[in-house]
């Protein structure tokens, strides 16, 4: 099949058929690496390799610690304000779409926040120019959301917020192209989407935060305690970060973000083209200088002619074309893990459609 699902998402085949290899007997354990001990030298190796690889990839500066958590960026959006939204002072958030209103109103009920900038006017097809950014010294931190998975938007370029706290949810793009990460006090991502499967969240901290971060609230939404305890203050998602693992050696083999985003281009490119060239037929929502590499969003005329576009596309073999069940439309998410094959199959089968029906 040709999998376009907004996640969890595709996965590199040469890291399920690695898996699939080593499922019975991990290095020869004689176990499976669901089965090995979190405390054993074969596991812990593991591990620190998915961590060396994510700062090797992601070219993070040193004084940045990596962190593996659970609870999916959800949690997140209740962990950032839980230690860092300390009495007294307030953070930031800008509103890009449905996730950042989620982290909104998760930082809300625990302190003080406010609306930095909002593209909620424009039903979220643009990012907010960063000159209409509001924050001053004083904001505890500015909170964005690099890449909306529902709408299909992405930041182009960051600002540089110098002494506030810049965090970033950037679960539906990490590594799709390169960036600089020491603009970043912090930056979270379930993986599920472009690093591996459900079930670990990533964190990368940087170091004096850690320091800084609210010691008052339970061990396990502490920063710290994964920062001190390498994530293996309790057990960590093993399998899940075994699969990281994989999946961050195919990057590797691929020749990093770099090759990635021109890789992403070229993918997205194809579907976009069109989109471009269909008179309208395809509504692309997302204004061409906002576009998202990783989920295209489109409507056609009518729900009528979505749902049939949409039951189409499943005879041929794609999944995961419907847009999120909050906004409707169509949306083809084209991870790192999506090979150019399945977008240029899609590209064909959009054309024939058009065809069709136009
Ligand atoms: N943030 C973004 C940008 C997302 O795309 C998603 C899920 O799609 C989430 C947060 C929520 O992630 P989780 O399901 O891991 O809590």
């Amino acid at each position: 099949v040709y999998n376009f699902n907004a996640g969890p998402a595709a996965l590199p085949l040469t890291a399920l058929q690695k898996a699939q290899a080593e499922l019975l007997d991990f290095n020869g354990t004689g176990m499976s690496v669901m089965e090995l001990s979190h405390r054993s030298q074969e596991y812990e190796a593991v591990h620190n390799r998915a961590i060396e690889l994510l700062k090797e990839l992601l070219a993070i500066p040193a004084g940045y610690e990596v962190l593996f958590l659970q609870g999916g960026a959800s949690l997140q959006f209740a962990m950032v304000p839980l230690n860092f939204l300390t009495a007294g002072t307030k953070a930031g958030y800008v509103l890009t779409g449905v996730w950042s209103e989620k982290a909104y109103a998760e930082a809300q009920r625990l302190g003080e926040v406010f609306v930095a900038a909002s593209a909620k006017a424009g039903n979220y097809c643009q990012i907010p120019a960063l000159a209409e950014i509001q924050y001053n010294v004083e904001t505890a931190y500015l909170h964005i959301t690099s890449n909306n998975t529902i709408f299909g938007t992405a930041w182009q370029e960051f600002p540089d917020t110098e002494a506030v706290p810049l965090i970033a949810d950037m679960s539906s793009d990490i590594l799709s192209k390169p960036f600089d990460v020491s603009k970043f006090s912090l930056i979270y991502a379930g993986a599920q989407k472009n690093l591996g499967p459900a079930g670990v969240t990533v964190v990368i901290i940087r170091r004096d935060l850690l320091e800084k971060a609210n010691k008052n609230i339970p061990t396990m939404l502490r920063y710290g305690i994964y920062g001190k305890n390498n994530s293996l203050y309790n057990t960590p998602p093993t399998f899940s970060i075994y699969m990281v693992k994989l999946m961050l050696e195919w990057v590797k083999e691929q020749g990093g973000a770099a090759a990635l985003y021109q890789h992403n281009r070229q993918k997205a490119g194809l579907i976009y083209d069109v989109i471009d060239g269909s008179n309208g037929f395809y509504l692309g929502h997302a204004q061409p200088a906002a576009r998202s590499l990783m989920n295209i969003t489109f409507r056609l005329a009518s729900e009528a002619l979505e749902k049939k576009f949409l039951e189409a596309a499943q005879g041929h073999g794609f999944v995961g074309l419907a847009g999120h069940r909050s906004v409707g439309g169509c949306r083809a998410s084209a991870y790192n893990a999506v090979p150019y094959e399945s977008c240029q199959a899609l590209r064909e089968f959009m054309l024939s459609f058009y065809k069709e029906y136009a």
